[in-house]
């Protein structure tokens, strides 16, 4: 099976590793950049994007983490790891860096205040049958794509999920559905995708 990490660095990080387990990955943390070495994929999980960056360049990941998505290792980003694989960020905070590798413009918690949270059925492109239930929780959307990105899905007229190349990104949650399809999605990415060492 192939070797998923999940950034462990700050965030929803067990929801993730159940749900890749659940969709046939050997799923682990990764704080160092050693266990980034070994995995085959990576989730970029949601949680807090600026605290997230801070600690990864604390913890010495931040360049290990663009080299691996530059040489083409699968990853997949839930709401502020959709943020993280943003080539840009519209109003980034400061000290706020990506580690990009999608060729996008974010905008962070973009659906507002007032209705922080709330949930919408999404069709995704790639994912077979119902829609996905979307879980969105302060959540960015994307502003616009190059033209290399894929859009996947869009809710109320907003592009909420993208992928390029390896890249997957998600402005919502499924990991926190019991609906796993997304997962399974970026374990057939990652299947087509392993690196020497791992097989
Ligand atoms: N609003 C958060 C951020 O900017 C993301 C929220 C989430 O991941 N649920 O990082």
């Amino acid at each position: 099976a192939p070797v998923i990490g999940v950034l462990a660095l700050q965030g929803d990080v067990p929801e993730h590793l159940t749900a890749l387990t659940v969709a046939g990955a050997v799923a682990g943390p990764v704080r160092r950049p050693e266990e980034l070495a070994r995995v085959d994929g990576l989730v970029v999980p949601g949680g807090e994007s600026t605290t997230i960056s801070k600690l990864a360049a604390l913890f010495g990941l931040m360049e290990p983490l663009r080299a691996r998505v530059r040489d083409g290792m699968p990853v997949y980003g839930t709401c502020a790891g959709m943020i993280l694989l943003a080539d840009k960020i519209l109003d980034p905070r400061a000290g706020q860096e990506t580690i990009g590798g999608i060729d996008m413009i974010v905008r962070r918690n973009a659906f507002g205040r007032q209705n922080e949270s709330f949930e919408a059925a999404v069709d995704v492109r790639g994912v077979e049958g119902d829609p996905v239930e979307g879980v969105f929780i302060r959540a960015p959307w994307v502003e616009s794509v190059g033209a290399e990105t894929e859009v996947l899905a869009e809710h109320d007229g907003h592009i909420v999920a993208v992928r390029q190349g390896n890249a997957l990104a998600t402005s919502f949650h499924p990991e926190l559905t019991g609906d796993h399809r997304m997962h399974a999605l970026f374990v057939a990415m990652v299947r087509g995708n392993r690196t020497p060492e791992s097989l």
